[in-house]
């Protein structure tokens, strides 16, 4: 028998996981179910979740430096820079203009249902924009990596890697040094992925048996419109993004991101899942490990299409549910305001809902209506997070391109895997 590969065994554990926590959630008495989630898949699930996030920090740090100080020259480090931030503003304004179209022009999910008396919400502030540009500056970037706080370590890096790029010869043996330590956690990040099986699987099983499907149920129309808009983003933007712009095959990228997008699904989180979206990205999108360590890290943080249409399509909803017209000036201020919450959104689970506050704020909607969703959004979580990191690898994979850095022979390999040994 042919030898199952570590992608197909995700995808494995992936329907495993999802059809054997449906059904205990329905079969098994609580006292088992909870039994099962706090002695198996709760400890499981955070032992692959806490080793990937483990490898987030350093990983940022060595592949940022490493990758701004090989892009080199200043002016293709500017140019590269350029493209990165257009095409992530560009694809999460389409997206937030997708998920508009849909929840507020032709679905209109929130216009059958009324709002419960008990709605109430206290959202956690959402941070004011300006402060998130003056926070990406460190004042100690030790202690931005103890805090993990992501756009500081990437402005530290991309400093410390242009600093690199230009002190030239000198910087050779450093230059060395941080192309070992670049394999060496790419390295590290093949020996954790073999907790993905049992990792994906854990994490799955644990979501469905707590929740169910029945969650679902009564907010079925705002959940299909929103599957629906990420939907859309997946199959017609990023397929158009590839083809027209990369000239290359969109099926073969879905083959070759399947394990990185299982893997966000599993953890919610584009943070966590970064050290496999860039192995993903290195190993079998070919991206050269220049322009992945590049964009990528900048995308789980800045860039999140499928955090945007959520958004887009929760105002709509909320709007309709409180029976308060959106104008058209309304919905270009929610492009906008979406757009900029999810540069200041974390990649971490449930985050999306926090800045969400913003959105609505920015043009006059109640937050309480967050407490509409929120039972739903565990599970809306997992999809979005999974758009989030493909459209960061659909920019990477133009961008390479452009800049004649995408090996289209790893990229189109029949039987993509990793090359773990
Ligand atoms: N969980 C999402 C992510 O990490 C963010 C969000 O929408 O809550 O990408």
């Amino acid at each position: 028998m042919k030898k199952l590969s570590l992608t197909s065994w995700i995808l494995i554990a992936l329907g495993a996981g999802l059809i054997f926590g449906i059904v205990a959630h329905n079969a098994f008495s609580a006292e088992f179910n909870d039994g099962l989630v706090k002695w198996l898949f709760q400890p499981i699930g955070s032992i692959f979740l806490r080793a990937i996030t483990m490898l987030v920090v350093p990983i940022v740090l060595i592949s940022l430096t490493y990758g701004a100080a090989s892009v080199g020259d200043p002016k293709k480090l500017g140019r590269v820079g350029i493209k990165v931030v257009v095409l992530y503003m560009v694809t999460t304004a389409i997206a937030v203009t997708i998920a508009l179209t849909l929840a507020a022009g032709i679905v209109r999910p929130g216009e059958s249902i009324t709002i419960p008396t008990d709605a109430s919400f206290t959202p956690k502030e959402a941070p004011f924009i300006m402060d998130v540009f003056v926070d990406m500056i460190p004042k100690n970037p030790f202690q931005s990596m103890v805090e993990g706080s992501m756009l500081q370590i990437i402005f530290f890096a991309l400093i410390v890697g242009i600093a690199l790029a230009q002190i030239g010869k000198k910087s050779e043996p450093v230059m060395r040094i941080l192309e070992v330590l670049n394999d060496m956690m790419m390295r590290v990040v093949e020996i954790v992925l073999w907790l993905a099986v049992p990792g994906v699987f854990a994490l799955i099983s644990k979501v469905f048996i707590e929740q169910g499907l029945d969650v679902l149920l009564p907010l079925l129309s705002y959940v299909l419109t929103l599957i629906a808009a990420l939907l859309l983003q997946l199959a017609l933007v990023y397929p158009a993004l590839l083809t027209v712009i990369g000239r290359v095959s969109p099926v073969q990228f879905y083959k070759n991101m399947f394990p990185a997008m299982t893997v966000a699904f599993s953890t919610s989180s584009s943070n966590a899942t970064l050290p496999v979206t860039m192995e993903v990205n290195e190993t079998r999108n070919g991206v050269s490990s220049g322009i992945a360590s590049f964009a990528l890290p900048l995308g789980a943080t800045i860039n999140m299409d499928g955090t945007a249409i959520m958004q887009g399509v929760a105002a709509a909803f909320i709007a309709q549910v409180y029976n308060i017209s959106l104008t058209i000036p309304d919905l270009v201020t929610v492009v906008l305001t979406a757009s900029l919450a999810s540069i200041g959104a974390a990649g971490v689970p449930g985050v999306g809902l926090i800045t969400l506050s913003m959105v609505l704020i920015s043009v006059n909607l109640p937050v309480e209506g967050i407490a509409l969703i929120i039972g739903v959004d565990r599970l809306l979580d997992m999809m979005r997070t999974a758009v989030n990191i493909t459209g960061d690898s659909a920019a990477a994979v133009v961008i390479a391109k452009s800049e004649g850095e995408l090996n289209e022979k790893i990229f189109n390999q029949d039987n993509p895997d990793f090359n773990i040994k």
